[in-house]
């Protein structure tokens, strides 16, 4: 094929390779034409014409159609972000935040951290004088408002990814209600794939009379408008398999095979649910690759999950050499956040990684679980966007019909609330069960989340937040669990320890992850193991790092993940910076890790376990709940089964698993948090 000629300047000079062209030959499209394309485009005068006039306007529309890239381009074209205001643009998850802010900067024809920027937790990619589009997660915005409630900043704010009902997305929408009333010029944009409109302009819409500044021409509706952005989808033909599959990796490795066989080309997208199975995929795919030479030579495998390292991430959207097919493997990340162009086909495994949690065990975890109809849906979706595609579920048609849920359950209704509850008291809005919920969570979550905040010293009697360590932990930006085993650790003397073990629990693993080199990574683990359990071991892994002079060649050698460790340096230095302004004093308790163990127990004391007297098999049970936990493989402590220990999170698979794990004296629980044990387990525990 022909390149066409480089572009005029109308163009805006910027080239661009188009990656819908990597599996069907080269060719360069300009930006400037691709975002004509899109079909957000033809909507560009009634959405600026809706957000003028209008407090809160609602778009819906397909995934890819523009609307997350797009929008924000045409607020700032249409001076929205003049007068050094900033158009703001949020997603659920970080990866997301990352990739559209480096697409819409490259569009733009500006550095990333300038004119656009992003923010997520422990990375501000931001310029305070100029830039003037911000992506940044829900939860950053939230953390925004404990500085300026108001948002004053912001002309602007798209939710975006609304139909995800992330938790932070719902209290944020609860809170964006809030200074709507006390800031009329502040305008909305709630904009997501498939939500319910109806309901979501319902609970914008508020029959109170604002106050408004100016005359009241100013003031916009308070009626919210709906706008819906007709896609350009092309039909995909869905294939069910027969018999209920058994292993769905094997499953998708094998699909994703015989669509390389016998399909034209086409890129494929691969949905499996965290790094594990995605991983193992990648692997089999790969050794497929190797050992079937002819046909599966054309194959570029990429694994595409959050946590995954900047080069990594940009390879997935990067153009892939003539005559090679790409298969991206991938998280529910793919469904609807992120657009992959040339996907014609795409293969369900019909599950994704949720969160659970049961208030009456108080007990939360990470559970592989079916996918609604909805998250089905858009799943075959991604098949179609440059053309007619297929898709692949990994269930049978029966299955889709009869049993998958309609629809899924915002993450409010199946989430701890103990973060969320310290949010917003520390906002300042004390009658939290009266709050404007999109989705009311549920009362007895409430209650345990009141009762851990209670008891980790951190709201009072009258349920606000204590001062000074109340204000504290709500400033640091982490689990309040965690923030407290920091202050603790001031007491204790510990805390450049503690902050150690804070900022690796706050990344997903330090380990390379190795399917097939697990005895190796066994091995290697061994030699940092500490007796006191994982947390301990991190230290360990930390000061063999340093020791190293930060060596990639030492992280090599001992399956320690480089990429990871520079990620933990990092979030230490963030952390550390916090702590002093809150008044911790940055102290090393040397070797003693009684200090280190007290801290994550003061922290940590409602996931206390106890080893069962007669139980062979390691069988554990929580002291609040009396839930049966085991102690994970992965953890260092696998099969020493210590009497009493604290783990950090649970996972569940066949059964629960405690990821994380801390040996513990049971004399410190009620130290930590008399009035939690003594008011439950009176007996239980030996003073
Ligand atoms: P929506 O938010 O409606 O799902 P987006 O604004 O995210 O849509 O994407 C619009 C289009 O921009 C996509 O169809 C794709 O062509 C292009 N695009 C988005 N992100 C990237 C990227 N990182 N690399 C290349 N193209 C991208
Ligand atoms: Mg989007």
């Amino acid at each position: 094929t022909e390149r066409p000629p480089l572009l005029d300047d109308e163009d805006g000079g910027i080239l661009l390779y188009s990656a819908s062209s990597s599996s069907s030959g080269y060719g360069y499209v300009s930006i400037e034409k691709q975002r004509q394309r899109l079909p957000v485009f033809k909507y560009r005068t009634a959405i600026l014409y809706l957000v003028e006039t209008h407090a809160t306007t609602i778009v819906v529309g397909e995934t890819g159609s523009g609307k997350t890239t797009q929008i924000p381009q045409f607020l700032k074209e249409a001076g929205w972000a003049d007068g050094g205001r900033v158009i703001a643009c949020t997603q659920p998850r970080r990866l997301a935040v990352q990739a559209v802010a480096s697409r819409v900067a490259e569009e733009m024809g500006v550095k990333l951290g300038e004119e656009v920027g992003y923010t997520i937790r422990f990375e501000d990619l931001t310029d305070r004088d100029s830039t003037r589009i911000k992506f940044l997660t829900d939860g950053v915005l939230l953390r925004e408002m404990m500085e300026d409630p108001l948002l004053t900043k912001y002309s602007v704010i798209m939710v975006d990814e609304a139909h995800e009902r992330s938790i932070s997305t719902d209290v944020l929408l609860g809170l964006l209600k809030k200074i709507q009333r006390r800031r009329p010029e502040l305008r909305l944009i709630i904009s997501s794939a498939t939500i319910e409109a109806k309901s979501m302009a319902a609970f914008f819409h508020t029959s109170k009379k604002r106050r408004g500044l100016g005359g009241e021409d100013c003031v916009p509706k308070t009626e919210p408008a709906i706008l819906s952005v007709e896609g350009r989808g092309f039909n995909v033909q869905i294939f069910y398999v027969e018999e209920p599959v058994s292993d769905y990796i094997q499953a998708a490795v094998s699909t994703v095979m015989s669509i390389h066989d016998q399909e034209p080309m086409g890129d494929i997208l691969v949905f499996l649910t965290g790094q594990d199975d995605i991983d193992a995929a990648v692997r089999l795919l790969t050794e497929e690759a190797q050992s079937n030479r002819k046909s599966s030579s054309g194959l570029v495998v990429l694994p595409l999950y959050s946590g995954l390292s900047r080069a990594d991430q940009d390879l997935v959207f990067s153009p892939i050499p003539r005559g090679k097919r790409k298969v991206v493997i991938a998280t529910n990340i793919a469904e609807t956040s992120l657009t992959l162009e040339g996907v014609s086909y795409v293969v369900d495994s019909g599950f994704s990684k949720q969160r659970f949690y049961n208030p009456i065990s108080d007990i939360e975890n990470l559970v592989v679980a079916p996918i609604s109809k909805a998250s089905a849906r858009q799943r075959a979706g991604r098949a179609g966007r440059v053309r007619p595609g297929k898709c692949y579920r990994l269930y049978s048609e029966e299955y889709f019909v009869k049993e998958m849920s309609a629809e899924g359950i915002p993450e409010m209704q199946r989430s701890n609330l103990v973060s969320c509850v310290i949010q917003l008291k520390a906002l300042g809005i004390d009658n939290i069960l009266g709050f404007d919920w999109p989705a009311s969570p549920s009362p007895e979550a409430m209650i345990r989340a009141l009762e851990v905040l209670y008891s980790l010293g951190v709201l009072d009697d009258d349920a606000k937040l204590t001062s000074p360590a109340g204000f504290q932990v709500a400033e640091i930006p982490l689990d309040p669990m965690v923030s407290k085993m920091i202050l603790a650790s001031n007491q204790l003397g510990c805390s450049e320890e503690i902050i150690t073990i804070a900022a690796i629990l706050s990344i997903q693993s330090i380990w390379v992850s190795v399917r097939g080199q697990q005895k190796d990574l066994d091995e290697a683990k061994l030699r940092f193991a500490a007796a006191e359990g994982d947390h301990v071991t991190f230290l360990n892994v930390y000061k063999g790092f340093l020791q190293s002079g930060k060596s990639p060649k030492w992280c090599n050698k001992n399956f320690v993940n480089y990429q990871a460790m520079r990620k933990v340096l990092e979030i230490r230095e963030q952390l550390k910076r916090i702590a002093q302004r809150i008044g911790i004093v940055l102290k090393s308790c040397e070797s003693d890790m009684q200090a280190v163990r007290k801290a994550v127990t003061a922290g940590f004391f409602a996931n206390a376990c106890n080893l069962e007297a007669f139980s062979h098999n390691g069988m554990y049970k929580t002291i609040r709940s009396t839930q049966e936990v085991y102690i994970h493989p992965s953890s260092v402590l696998f099969r020493v089964n210590p009497k009493w220990v604290i783990y950090h999170s649970l996972v569940s698979t066949d059964r629960q698993y405690m990821r994380n794990v801390i040996s513990i004296d049971p004399s410190w629980l009620i130290e930590a948090a008399p009035h939690f044990y003594q008011h439950h387990q009176p007996n239980s525990i030996p003073h």
